[in-house]
């Protein structure tokens, strides 16, 4: 069975990332979804990584056991020894993207030639929906339903961010 890891750190899970793992399903039998939070990026991220898997959940339950969501601190090539899986999939939207995964994938191959990275390139209609843009519109009270995956119920997880007083 092949089996990948999408590593990011969804905060949150938007339709572009769906996207990418529905590509992603066309190559491998099964895709492990990983949201990291050791990098700098995420130490203060926007939801809580027990929220932003939750979400997850939600936007991949129709994937039954081809997906599986999991957190992680290692490094992402860690990671990939703990769970024996030897393909990363990441997303390229822009140029911008291109060059910053080249370097996130050279240092990787460096670390173990073993593990392959796979580019799925963003559809047309998704290739502008960053998480970035969603949270500047949970932020400022604007309506993020379209950027994120079907069936999932943002006002739900702001609750709840709320109640933990983050
Ligand atoms: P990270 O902080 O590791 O970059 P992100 O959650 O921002 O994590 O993104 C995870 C991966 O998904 C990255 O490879 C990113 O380029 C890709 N990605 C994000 N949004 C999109 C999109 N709309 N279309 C295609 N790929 C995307």
């Amino acid at each position: 069975m092949r089996t990948a890891i999408f590593p990011g750190s969804f905060d949150p899970f938007t339709a572009g990332h769906l996207d990418v793992l529905d590509s992603a399903l066309k190559l491998f039998d099964k895709v492990i979804v990983a949201v990291g939070y050791n990098s700098t990026k995420t130490t203060s991220g926007f939801f809580p990584v027990d929220i932003r898997i939750k979400i997850i959940k939600d936007a991949v339950k129709h994937y039954k056991d081809r997906v599986d969501v999991c957190c992680y601190k290692e490094l992402t090539i860690d990671l990939c020894h703990r769970l024996g899986v030897n393909f990363i999939v990441r997303g390229l939207r822009t140029t911008t993207d291109f060059e910053f995964e080249g370097v996130i994938a050279q240092a990787n191959r460096v670390m173990d030639p073993d593990v392959v990275t796979v580019y799925v390139q963003a559809s047309h209609e998704y290739s502008f929906i960053s998480s970035t843009v969603v949270r500047d519109l949970l932020v400022h009270n604007g309506d993020a339903t379209p950027f994120m995956p079907k069936g999932v119920n943002l006002k739900k997880y702001l609750k709840a961010k709320k109640e933990l007083g983050k």
